[in-house]
């Protein structure tokens, strides 16, 4: 037998691994909105997370929005960014040039999605990248391109994972081998899309793992304090939401005891994932930070601490801006 190694009883080894925490913005549609954005991005800055992940519109129509975005962060706050990214609306060239740009300006993180088809059934032009398996083929092949500029370094590459069926897949089945497949492409991490029902991330997790998915699973939730996000966000993701839900929102005299459901509500959903051995959690947070805080106040979730120098940036930052 070979001696226990000095290196498995290193602290940061033995004890539990700390929980990520990350938020999900997009980029802002009027002026209002960016003022109104910005204070809740500074007000998420003070939590400290891991990443803050920036949607990007299916039809390449925020672009410039979404990329002045994705560098206002870099250069103007401490937060790190994911970019969101999709096939359909961009040519493979478009996607090559904005990955490029994504990394001149320091980007390290990208969500590589396919994006939903566009309503009126127009169909993609030709070449274009059918799936997200196809855009993580090519942000490794940029990367590489520029593996001396990134001082060998890595692009954390996340993909899309559907605790219920995906409405375009024949199953629950075709979507773990897509997710499987993703992964074999060079996928780091995955992120959930958002779920009702507290078993379902775990049911998620076991059948991934037992195909062989082994990266980590990010369970996406969403603080569910206005019925109409909830019922607009389950249409568009094609997710049940959990009826029991609906009915106590509705019959909610005001936003203070909607906002103590919804909160109650997914804090609840947050917990049982991470219960479920979940390693990180995503906010989607719908440009608001009210719910999101009030969240994870109540999550209280086993966090690492950052360097002293690393909160003294943020308190410098704040005391700027
Ligand atoms: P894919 O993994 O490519 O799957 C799309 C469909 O094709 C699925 O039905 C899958 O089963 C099937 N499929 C995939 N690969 C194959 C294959 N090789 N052979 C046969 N079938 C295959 N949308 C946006 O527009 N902008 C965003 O910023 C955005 N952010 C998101 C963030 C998260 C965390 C999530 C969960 C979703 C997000 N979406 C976003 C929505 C997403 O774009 C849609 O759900 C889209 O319909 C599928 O994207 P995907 O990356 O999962 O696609």
């Amino acid at each position: 037998m070979s001696p226990p190694s000095l290196i498995d009883h290193h602290p940061n080894l033995t004890d539990a691994a700390p929980v990520a925490l990350s938020y999900e913005l997009f980029p802002p549609r009027s002026p209002a909105a960016a003022e109104s954005l910005w204070n809740t991005i500074r007000e998420l800055e003070t939590t400290d997370p891991d990443y803050v992940a920036v949607t990007y519109g299916a039809s390449g129509s925020n672009r410039d929005t979404a990329l002045e975005l994705v560098h206002r962060l870099v250069q103007e706050t401490t937060l790190r960014p994911l970019a969101h990214l999709t096939c359909v609306g961009n040519t493979p060239q478009e996607l090559a040039e904005i990955i490029g740009e994504l990394l001149d300006t320091g980007v390290r993180g990208i969500l590589a999605l396919r994006g939903d088809q566009p309503k009126d059934g127009a169909q993609p032009a030709a070449g274009s990248l059918a799936y997200a398996q196809d855009l993580i083929d090519l942000i490794r092949r940029v990367e590489q391109r520029r593996s001396a500029l990134l001082c060998a370094g890595k692009i954390a590459v996340g993909v899309a994972a559907y605790p219920t069926k995906h409405p375009e897949s024949p199953s629950e089945e075709h979507d773990i081998e897509v997710l499987l497949a993703k992964q074999r492409s060079g996928a780091d991490f995955a992120i959930t899309q958002v779920f009702f029902h507290s078993e379902q991330y775990a049911d998620l997790v076991t059948r991934a793992r037992r195909a062989g998915v082994t990266i980590p699973i990010i369970p996406g939730v969403m603080p569910l304090t206005s019925l109409r996000r909830v019922i607009r966000l389950a249409e568009l993701a094609g997710v049940e939401p959990a009826p029991e839900l609906l009915e106590r929102l509705a019959a909610a005299d005001n936003d203070a005891e909607r906002l103590r459901i919804g909160v109650r509500a997914t804090v609840d959903l947050a917990n049982a994932a991470l219960e479920a051995g979940a390693p990180g959690i995503h906010l989607y947070t719908f440009n608001e930070h009210q719910s999101a805080l009030e969240v994870l106040d109540k999550l209280a979730l086993p966090r690492h601490s950052r360097s002293a120098s690393r909160r003294s940036a943020i308190a410098r930052r704040q005391l700027a801006s």
